[in-house]
């Protein structure tokens, strides 16, 4: 008997499954389809070799610190959205499009290389295959004395599996309707599941590889939004490569979708609308989310509108079954909906797997032994981010307070990133008070020493030699009141981390 049954293998199953591996811990993955991924999905293209989304396309290292942190550890190159070049608008059918800047747009999204797939391959070559049971749909989970059991679809047999304890980490609506539950879930979650849209559950996509990318060749970015009521493609972009490799556009389709056989043409058609005719070879996929069985549910295709306050009701993060069952997936996590969602619920179901089988070091000490090294190779690598920013600023035509709003992001983003490694460490869930628990926080904000200068030296010596800076006196050679505000900024995101490090650690 395992001690851990994962069940769906998306970004949420597969990540678990990886960090329950790194502790020791016996899991095995049960995956209904016959491939891993669940919503991440690509494709490559015959026609160019592009890697093509047709699951999620973008990750906001900023504002998310698990992606930021499993890029990061998984070693995965990325590359900005691009957004340089005219946006077009169709708001009459038929009409000439207009047309207007707006750098930026995607919010400083940035991409995988090599396609959102690159994350699911790179875990799932760092998880035990041997572990990994696919086409294999969970249809019941019993409770018994001291362990569960699971009754699985596999290829058309019935399988019964045991494990102590399982993880669902699917769509909450589709565990609601497809699995059955003995003693039946609390009405309270089962209300909860159902009132829990499945994010990006009611969406089609698609993209069109091209032979070049004629669309920036005439100055147009790729962007394009369409809002008269014949709409089939409502938002397009680039979904070009890394520096414009492999040619590529993507698009949200309008449902519900018409007959398979007109669509291609459909959809031509309106491309060509926004960027003029265009005569080359092309290449399209098309993926179709809404009748997804494993991703939609019947409730998702009546109810779809999902915002994400919708999702992270807190009762879908609870234990059950004296622990024995626990719910997983983007939806489960408080404003989830991205992958950044699944990895947060990962996070949050390892700790409350290592908690309740008492594997949590007993020690909170000896659960900081990992993070001060961890935390001085993100320190050495801070500088390269901070170019990173710098580079992204200036393609951005941003030209006011470079060097403060690089290093603000630089260091906000190690900070986040550093919480939610900490986070994944396993530490003790009863909280630590009182002088031990200020003495746990110095403990671990003692490996950021000096950090907040050492980087702002590093940035202001390379403005001092940089080319491109020198077109910014402000930024080459800052005075002393600028130099104040950007040390006040950073001591302000210090204070903001320092606090909520100690909440994590003193409160749990
Ligand atoms: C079109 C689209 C665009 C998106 N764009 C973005 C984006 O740009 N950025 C972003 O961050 N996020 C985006 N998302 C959301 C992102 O894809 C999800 O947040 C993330 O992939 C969810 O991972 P998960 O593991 O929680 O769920 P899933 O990926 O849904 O994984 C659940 C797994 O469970 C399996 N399963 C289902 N039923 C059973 C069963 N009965 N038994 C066993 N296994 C089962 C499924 O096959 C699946 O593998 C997008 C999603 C879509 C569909």
């Amino acid at each position: 008997m395992q001690d851990v049954a994962i069940v769906g293998g998306g970004l949420c199953g597969l990540a678990l499954a990886y960090r329950l591996q790194t502790q020791g811990i016996d899991y095995a993955l049960y995956e209904a389809r016959g491939r891993l991924g669940g919503r991440i999905l690509g494709a490559r293209s015959v026609l160019n070799g592009a890697a093509l989304d047709l699951g999620p396309t973008w990750f906001w290292p900023q504002a998310e610190p698990h992606m930021r942190y499993w890029v990061a550890e998984l070693g995965l190159d990325f590359f900005p959205q691009h957004d340089t070049g005219t946006v077009m608008e169709l708001q009459v059918a038929q009409a000439a499009p207009l047309t207007r800047l707006a750098p930026g747009l995607h919010g400083g999204a940035q991409r995988l290389a090599g396609g959102m797939a690159a994350l699911v391959e790179a875990l799932t070559a760092r998880v035990d295959a041997g572990r990994i049971r696919l086409d294999h749909a969970l249809t019941a989970v019993l409770e018994r004395d001291d362990h569960v059991e699971l009754y699985f679809e596999a290829q058309g047999e019935s399988i019964v599996r045991t494990a102590r304890r399982v993880v669902v980490a699917l769509p909450s609506r589709l565990a609601d309707e497809h699995v059955r539950f003995s003693p039946d879930l609390p009405p309270e979650l089962r209300a909860a599941m159902r009132s829990t849209p499945t994010w990006m559950g009611a969406m089609a996509k698609v993209v069109v590889a091209y032979s070049a990318a004629f669309w920036r060749e005439h100055g147009h970015s790729g962007n394009a939004f369409v809002t008269h009521d014949k709409a089939l493609l409502t938002e397009v972009w680039d979904a070009c490569g890394k520096e414009g490799s492999g040619a590529a556009l993507g698009g949200f389709l309008a449902l519900p979708l018409p007959d398979a056989g007109e669509l291609p043409a459909l959809i031509h058609d309106q491309l060509a609308e926004l960027f003029g005719t265009q005569t080359q070879d092309s290449e399209m996929h098309i993926q179709d989310w809404l009748h997804e069985a494993y991703t939609t549910s019947a409730l998702d295709r009546a109810q779809p509108m999902v915002r994400p306050e919708e999702l992270g009701d807190a009762r879908l993060a609870a234990v059950y079954w004296n622990g024995r069952l626990l719910l997983g997936g983007t939806e489960t996590a408080p404003h989830g909906g991205h992958m950044e969602g699944a990895l947060a619920a990962a996070a949050r179901i390892e700790a409350q797997l290592l908690e309740a089988q008492g594997a949590a070091r007993s020690d909170a000490k000896m659960a900081l032994e990992d993070f001060a090294p961890w935390v001085a190779q993100q320190r050495s690598r801070a500088f390269a981010a901070y170019e990173g920013q710098l580079k992204q600023a200036l393609s951005g035509h941003r030209s006011q307070d470079l060097t403060r709003h690089c290093l603000l992001a630089t260091v906000q983003g190690l900070y986040g990133e550093s919480l939610a490694y900490l986070q994944t460490l396993g530490f003790p869930q009863q909280p630590t008070s009182g002088t031990d628990g200020t003495a746990l926080t110095r403990a671990a904000l003692a490996a950021f020493e000096g950090f907040n200068e050492e980087l702002l030296g590093q940035a202001l010596a390379f403005n001092r030699t940089s080319c491109a800076m020198s077109n910014f006196p402000d930024e080459h050679q800052p005075g002393a009141d600028y130099l104040n505000l950007i040390r006040a900024d950073l001591r302000d995101a210090w204070r903001r981390f320092a606090f909520d490090v100690h909440d994590f650690l003193t409160e749990g």
